[in-house]
């Protein structure tokens, strides 16, 4: 029986720290599972632009080690540029995504691996069972991002929910179906379907390095989110604007009553303001969310790559 391919897509921005200590790991596993199962390994290392040596140490473990593919991009095209590069450029009949700083644990992938035997099954993902040692601000927002987005759209995103899973082909060949520009990738692994099962870990510290997300990054990447997969927003304009005539039906009525029976002294300016404050911030937030999606809407139709490589001994995927 011809074994099977399983490659690991790890995308790298200045990971010079980690990538060694994951290397090893990776080893370790790649030996503990191809002493029980006919497997071949394919590890994908993806650059993003680092500024630290970790294109180096990446190009070396590649010149070292047959099994290691690598790429570099030009410049830092972000983590879901990465993600993707990684699965075009991946041959394997299974695919997982992992980060290099060790927060999802490489041994889990025989587990998943096993799981994928059968046949019922797609992909086995992983989420964090709890979001110990962060922020308690951060994990709040955390949540109520994900409440949000759930209710508004109709992909479920999972809370929690980390990139590492374990994904089998046809899977794959789908997410690159998806030709968008803007990449949300929580939401396009649930949009694309398939029978997916989940695992829970506790959350895991970095192993060595720094985190590349700050709050304010996270929430850029959120709205992002919220606008890839959810129109529900643009439909808050109606719904002031439903609500203000409403009210604004029901003043007419008071103020008709009223100026009949006690007549129609001059009064008002501070509450007259008020409401053009009210009503003109309103139009300014809706005109806002409107932007949003413009935005969007005109980075995508410039169909701008969404990373060039500069460097790196991995060939492009190409179905057959
Ligand atoms: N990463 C990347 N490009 C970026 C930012 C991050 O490829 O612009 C990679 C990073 O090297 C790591 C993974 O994405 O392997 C997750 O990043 P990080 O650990 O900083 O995020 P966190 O785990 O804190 O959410
Ligand atoms: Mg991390």
């Amino acid at each position: 029986m011809k074994p099977e391919l399983i490659s690991i897509v790890v995308p790298c921005y200045n990971e010079q720290e980690a990538l060694p200590l994951y290397y090893k790991a990776f080893d370790a596993l790649r030996r503990k599972m191809q002493a029980a199962y006919p497997v071949e390994f394919e590890l994908i290392l993806v650059d993003d632009g680092s500024r630290d040596d970790t294109l180096k140490i990446a190009a070396g473990l590649a010149g070292q080690d047959g099994d290691v593919k690598y790429l570099s991009f030009s410049r830092n095209f972000g983590k879901e540029a990465g993600i993707l590069a990684g699965l075009q450029h991946a041959h394997g009949d299974y695919v997982a995504m992992m980060d290099a700083d060790l927060q999802d644990p490489p041994e889990l992938l025989e587990q998943m691996y096993q799981m994928l035997q059968n046949p019922d099954l797609d992909c086995v993902a992983t989420r964090r069972a709890t979001r110990k040692g962060e922020p308690p601000l951060r994990s709040w927002f955390a949540r109520m991002f994900y409440k949000l987005i759930n209710k508004i759209s109709d992909t479920e995103i999972v809370d929690g929910a980390r990139d590492y899973r374990l994904m089998k082909r046809r899977m794959v060949d789908s997410i690159l179906e998806l030709q968008e520009v803007n990449r949300f990738s929580k939401g396009i692994f649930s949009w694309v379907g398939y029978r997916t099962e989940w695992l829970s870990y506790d959350n895991i510290e970095r192993a060595a390095g720094q985190t590349k997300w700050s709050f304010w990054g996270l929430m850029l990447y959120a709205l992002d989110g919220i606008v890839a997969f959810s129109t529900a927003p643009l439909s808050v304009a109606m719904v002031f604007g439903l609500l203000f005539a409403l009210v604004a039906m029901v003043m007419i009525l008071v103020i008709i009553v009223k100026t009949l029976v006690f007549g129609d002294p001059v009064a008002g300016y501070p509450s007259m303001m008020c409401v053009i404050f009210l009503v003109a911030g309103v139009q300014m937030f809706c005109i806002g969310i409107i932007g949003q999606y413009l935005a969007k809407a005109y980075l995508e139709t410039k169909r701008r790559p969404s990373y060039f490589v500069r460097q790196g001994n991995a060939e492009k995927y190409h179905r057959e």
